[in-house]
């Protein structure tokens, strides 16, 4: 587990900001008709703009700036030139890397108008990552993170991916610990003053299982049902934490008086 200093976790919020201002840009862009590789062309100026490097092109081969996943989609979509319909959800999910240092964080925008049993997925996802940051409290442990998120998104029925897991975040896309979106409350590593981490619950509106298809990148429910996704950098500073990346940008865009920031203003710095 690396813990950082102040100097480094004011880094890793620059590039936090960074990704939050890409999605805000995205919040713009997203509508029927509009296709991913015009999302993804979009945010790799962006981010060259801003004197920053796109985080995931080239990570692990990985060919674009963003990872879009539609509906069935669970995480790691390779944008595309598919035109997106009224009615799908698209999460995407952005990684910049600058001064050293990443940011990593993501959302899911409703293309259009939606169905209200897909909206109560993405209100419970975006929920649940609340939940579990709630839980980020020095001397708790990584267990109680996800048991949280667990606990509460259990009560709708929906699935809890099992397979990929939020994550430490430094100088390095991925650090320990791993965060699962379930768990154990009381088990696993204590948390500490200056870490960073990635939470990034991924709920399915059916069964949890996913499956890799063959492009070696893409996941997709099994059976074929949506999934959310929702991501926030977070740092535990003077014991408590505090959230590094915003949706704001996003709110703003859409004119959405988002319920989040007051039910869980406590965490933001702003
Ligand atoms: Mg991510
Ligand atoms: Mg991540």
């Amino acid at each position: 587990m690396i813990l950082k200093q102040i100097e480094e976790i004011n880094k890793i919020r620059d590039s936090a900001q960074l990704v939050s201002k890409t999605l805000g840009l995205m919040a713009r862009e997203i509508k029927p008709g509009v296709d991913s590789l015009y999302l993804d062309k979009i945010a790799e100026e962006f981010i060259l703009d801003n004197n920053a490097k796109p985080g995931f092109k080239g990570y692990n081969n990985f060919p674009n700036t963003l990872c879009v996943s539609v509906n069935n989609q669970v995480v790691h979509g390779i944008p595309c030139s598919k035109p997106l319909n009224n009615g799908d959800i698209i999460s995407v999910d952005c990684g910049v890397i600058k001064d050293g240092y990443y940011g990593d964080h993501a959302y899911t925008f409703k293309v259009g108008d939606v169905s209200e049993k897909i909206e109560k997925l993405l209100n419970v996802t975006k929920d649940s990552l609340y939940i579990g940051i709630e839980k980020m409290q020095v001397n708790n442990r990584v267990g109680d993170i996800g048991s949280a998120i667990q606990n509460y998104v259990n009560q709708y029925g929906y699935g809890i991916v099992r397979e990929l897991v939020g994550h430490g975040l430094g100088k390095n896309l991925h650090e320990e610990p791993e965060i699962p979106n379930y768990g154990k409350s009381g088990t696993g590593k204590i948390l500490k003053d200056g870490l960073v981490l990635a939470i990034e619950p991924m709920i399915n509106m059916g069964t949890e299982k996913i499956r890799l298809e063959d492009d070696g990148w893409t996941f997709v429910t099994q059976d074929g049902l949506v999934s959310a996704h929702f991501e926030h950098n977070i740092a535990i500073i003077n014991g408590e934490p505090e959230i590094l990346s915003t949706f704001d940008f996003i709110y703003d865009e859409l004119g959405i008086d988002s319920n989040e920031e007051i039910k869980f203003k406590k965490f933001f710095n702003s």
